[in-house]
């Protein structure tokens, strides 16, 4: 079966990708079954060097993977070349891993006990469309690193980085059945990874309807899963803040990917006695988001990844939505969605509780932290979120309070490759990124040794 692959910005087909069907998947599984004993046993100093390597190709091809993700995802550039850096910063911080992956000596009577991380086997690897590049590497290079090898199927949308990526792998040294790419419908690969006996765990990142729906069929073999699934963020602003700041940030934190991004800051909270001046703020901010063609260096958003995809956004927005003001988009082809800003909001407006995974966000007043932190924990949710105030005591008080795996203070980052990652409550399960995910791709095996004579 074939896929014709769209540029979202001119609609026009720039590849064809063959499927994989559920004969190939369980081949290719078998393959990286029979690959994992040599992986596993290899050096860690020899593991570790293949993985630099791999970084290295990475980093050489980085323009080329780069382009390739603006045509067939729409990024804009400057997104593109971070994503393809941060695949080679990723496999460069994992490749210290295979030589400090440390077990423990515990004193007990009569002998002497020591724990052992051990590899878990086939990993599975599901990747969405949004973020083709960092997804497939926040998975694949701790996987690799502890000892595992790794199938992985990139989103049917988005597949071309992802096929590169296995490619610079084989060339960088990697061996065969170590790291596969397999592009194909999650309905028969990804099913494929969650019922095939060998793949020992799943690492889902996408939707939260399709996470729960894996977490139960992982369940029937209790394989390990770790789900990164969606988000609906709060910004909450104070009083005190540095509004302009806090102003001219708050379009990136939710416009940048054209929303499309589960840390998107799609709820921003203002207190009540500076809403009017924030607003007066936002406005020409977001006006002022430069939206064109993504390949032009120039461009900060790009269109959205389908037509289909447009379509579900703009249901967010119907006729009657309290629309305070919008950015601009190009005419012409291309899957375009201007930014939106909806204010005032009612509480229970989809909008507001609703992942929109585009670029629109609803904006709400607050009187004081407590009804900010009722407003901003009343989600299924608990990805991310930002807090903007210049009262420590405060920004330590709310962080602690809100329900969200990645915060920031006084600014929108939610991810470094060298601190974990992951949700809350119906944001996913488990952590990747940081030392944490070594965790998630290991097994600890604990040996006692009896000393008596
Ligand atoms: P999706 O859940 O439809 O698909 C994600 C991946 O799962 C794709 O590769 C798809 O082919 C596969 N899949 C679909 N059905 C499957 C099944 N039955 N079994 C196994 N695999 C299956 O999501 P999407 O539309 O590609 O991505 C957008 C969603 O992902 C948003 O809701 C967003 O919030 C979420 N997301 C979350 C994070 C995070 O880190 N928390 C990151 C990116 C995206």
């Amino acid at each position: 079966m074939q896929h014709e692959v769209v540029n979202p910005a001119t609609e026009q087909v720039i590849a064809t990708v063959a499927l994989a069907d559920e004969q190939q998947t369980d081949a290719a599984i078998s393959g990286a079954a029979a690959a994992f004993p040599a992986w596993r046993d290899l050096a860690p100093a020899d593991r570790a060097r293949l993985l630099r390597r791999f970084a290295d190709a990475v980093d050489a091809d980085l323009e080329h993977l780069a382009q390739l993700e603006v045509r067939n995802s729409g990024h804009t550039l400057g997104n593109a070349r971070w994503e393809a850096g941060n695949v080679r910063d990723v496999l460069h911080y994992y490749s210290a891993a295979p030589e400090r992956l440390f077990g423990r000596q515990i004193p007990v009577a009569g002998g002497i006990d020591i724990t052992f991380r051990e590899p878990l086997g086939v990993v599975g690897i599901i990747v969405p469309w949004n973020f083709p590049m960092p997804i497939a590497g926040w998975g694949l290079a701790p996987a690799l690193a502890a000892g595992n090898t790794v199938v992985l199927k990139p989103a049917e949308l988005t597949p071309l980085t992802a096929m590169r990526l296995g490619e610079l792998a084989r060339e960088a040294g990697i061996p065969q059945g170590v790291f596969t790419v397999l592009p194909g419908k999650g309905s028969v690969v990804g099913e494929r990874f969650v019922t095939h006996p060998l793949v020992r765990k799943v690492c889902f990142t996408g939707s939260t309807a399709v996470g729960k729906r894996i977490m139960a069929g992982c369940a029937e073999q209790v394989k390990r899963v770790t789900l990164e699934l969606g988000g609906k963020n709060a910004n909450v602003v104070f009083a005190d803040a540095d509004l302009e700041k806090a102003a001219a940030t708050a379009p990136y934190a939710v416009f940048d990917n054209a929303g499309q991004d589960c840390c998107a800051r799609t709820r921003i909270l203002v207190e009540r006695s500076v809403f009017d001046r924030f607003m007066e703020l936002l406005e020409p901010a977001v006006k002022g988001i430069v939206v064109r063609d993504p390949s032009d260096p120039a461009s900060e958003m790009g269109p959205l990844i389908s037509a289909a995809h447009r379509d579900k956004v703009a249901s967010y927005v119907p006729d009657d939505a309290p629309v305070a003001f919008r950015g601009s988009r190009p005419d012409g082809p291309g899957f375009w969605f201007a930014p939106t800003v909806l204010a005032p909001v009612d509480g229970s407006s989809p909008a507001w509780h609703e992942e929109v995974f585009g670029p629109v966000v609803a904006v709400m007043p607050f009187d004081d932290e407590a009804e900010a932190l009722r407003l901003a924990n009343d989600t299924e949710y608990g990805l991310a979120g930002s807090i903007w105030t210049r009262d420590v005591g405060r920004a330590m008080r709310v962080a602690r309070g809100l329900e969200g795996g990645n915060l920031s203070v006084n600014s929108h980052s939610s991810v470094r490759y060298s601190t974990p990652f992951g949700g809350f409550k119906q944001s996913g399960l488990g952590r990747e990124l940081g030392p944490d995910a070594l965790e998630a791709f290991t097994e600890v095996k604990n040996v006692f040794f009896a000393t008596d004579a």
